[in-house]
């Protein structure tokens, strides 16, 4: 019954904050890369059965109005699954689209159960946005990676999305170590030329706990940057690599959508945004977040080796402009941290990821004066509870933060009265991934403890 409660508190938790709808834990193939095989002892996550009507009734009573309702991705403890394992998908979905007739339904689908007919049915619940995990064009290759049975019918959904005009993004988590570098090259123009509007490179995450076949050396991670910076002028679509290196804040683009509103504004990628509609931008988040809340809009953006110009993006309010950028800061979230760090007491730690340590850094030095930031220090936090090549701050858990709290002691740093920790590793009851609670960090630290 506990366990019941608790797996409830996580799916409310995941619907109120990112519109996240989980139907099933269950998934048809078996990739080496999941997230799901790899976890340390300790960590609690839970397997959700095929959720039933009713419970999928509940948890989109809880969601105020999304934007997107999101199908097929994890969120805190909940595993994800393929979504087309559950047999009355398509209900589920058109409950969602009863309840909110304006939102996106994005799902996300490894590929292989999405037929003609399944693609028909999402296009007739408009809006709706496939994120298809092809990972491999190839079919040996997708076999390897995702133990995929019948790796021809992913392929052939892709086909298929394009075919029946389904909006969708590809993403593949690139393996070159296992399956060679021309596979995620291939995989890259096998979704442009079916028309992605988005391609997503990740470079896969391993824990400590990882087979050896599955390690790579850091230098992966440049390596990948190399071949999206090769790839990315051949494509059409938008090309990410995930998680991107970021030393700044300027509003780089990363690639321009098709047919969208910044492409129809001739930007391009490598421009970058300056302001949106007269109003300097503060980062890339910002640029992005601001562009889409207006209606037609000026930009001002800066061009390598031309200089600056207008353009307008002729848009609605809240349709997407089309630029792509990586998020790198929210500016919402750091006037927060900069509040609580003008407001509070010295010494004070700001806690962050190793992803993310630049960019805090850079913003708060942006948003606060070289005096308010005397006495603060920002840390990042190693992961070394899942260890390998993890560096995420959702991934960070109590003992990681200790951690750092004792390396700062061995250190000779004078002991934090005040600590900013991000949000991210906390669940709804403040718990990370193994149940522990942040207020051990408070308490070990004998400090004021903020979540920001
Ligand atoms: S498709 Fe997703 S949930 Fe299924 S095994 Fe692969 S990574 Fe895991």
């Amino acid at each position: 019954m506990a366990l019941e409660r608790a797996v409830r508190a996580a799916i409310e938790w995941g619907a109120r904050r990112y519109g996240v709808l989980p139907v099933t834990s269950v998934c048809d193939v078996r990739c080496v890369f999941c997230s799901n095989r790899q976890n340390p002892p300790g960590v609690r996550t839970y397997q959700l059965p095929p959720a039933t009507v009713e419970e999928t009734a509940r948890t989109l009573e809880l969601m105020d109005d999304p934007r997107r309702v999101v199908v097929g991705e994890s969120v805190t403890r909940i595993d994800e699954g393929e979504p087309f394992t559950h047999p009355r998908l398509l209900d589920l979905l058109a409950l969602a689209r009863e309840r909110f007739p304006r939102a996106v339904l994005q799902v996300t689908t490894n590929g292989s159960p999405l037929t003609r007919d399944r693609v028909r049915a999402l296009a007739a619940l408009a809006p709706v946005e496939v994120v298809l995990s092809l990972n491999s064009a190839v079919e040996d290759n997708r076999r390897r990676l995702m133990s995929d049975p019948r790796p021809q019918r992913a392929l052939a959904a892709a086909d298929h999305l394009a075919e029946e005009g389904v909006p969708f993004q590809g993403s593949i988590v690139a393996m070159p170590h296992l399956v060679g570098w021309d596979d995620p090259a291939r995989a890259v123009f096998f979704l442009d030329e079916r028309g992605a509007k988005l391609i997503r490179l990740f470079m896969p995450g391993f824990t400590r706990l990882a087979p050896s076949e599955l390690r790579f050396p850091p230098t992966m991670w440049d390596e990948l940057g190399r071949l999206v910076d090769e790839l990315a002028p051949a494509v059409r679509a938008p090309l990410l690599l995930e998680p991107p290196r970021l030393r700044d804040l300027e509003a780089r683009l990363e690639g321009v959508a098709p047919d969208s509103p910044a492409a129809r504004a001739g930007l391009r990628r490598g421009d970058v945004i300056k302001a949106v509609g007269g109003e300097e931008v503060f980062c890339r988040f910002d640029a992005h977040a601001s562009a889409t809340e207006a209606g037609p809009v000026e930009v001002e953006a800066e061009r390598p080796g031309t200089g600056r110009f207008k353009a307008v993006l002729d848009k609605q309010p809240e349709e997407r402009p089309g630029f792509v950028a990586h998020y790198d800061v929210n500016p919402v979230r750091l006037h927060r941290a900069a509040g609580l760090l003008h407001d509070g007491p010295r010494p004070a730690l700001v806690f962050t990821s190793r992803l993310a340590e630049d960019v805090i850094r850079l913003g708060l030095e942006r948003v606060m004066e070289p005096e308010a930031l005397e006495g603060v220090r920002v840390v990042a936090v190693e992961d070394a509870f899942f260890g390998g090549s993890i560096m995420a701050a959702g991934l960070a858990v109590v003992q990681d933060y200790l951690d750092a709290l004792a390396r700062e002691e061995r250190a000779g740093r004078p002991a934090p009265r005040l600590v900013l920790v991000p949000w991210e590793p906390w669940d709804q009851e403040r718990r990370d991934l193994t149940g522990r609670s942040v207020d051990e960090v408070a308490v070990a630290a004998r400090a004021v403890i903020e979540l920001v």
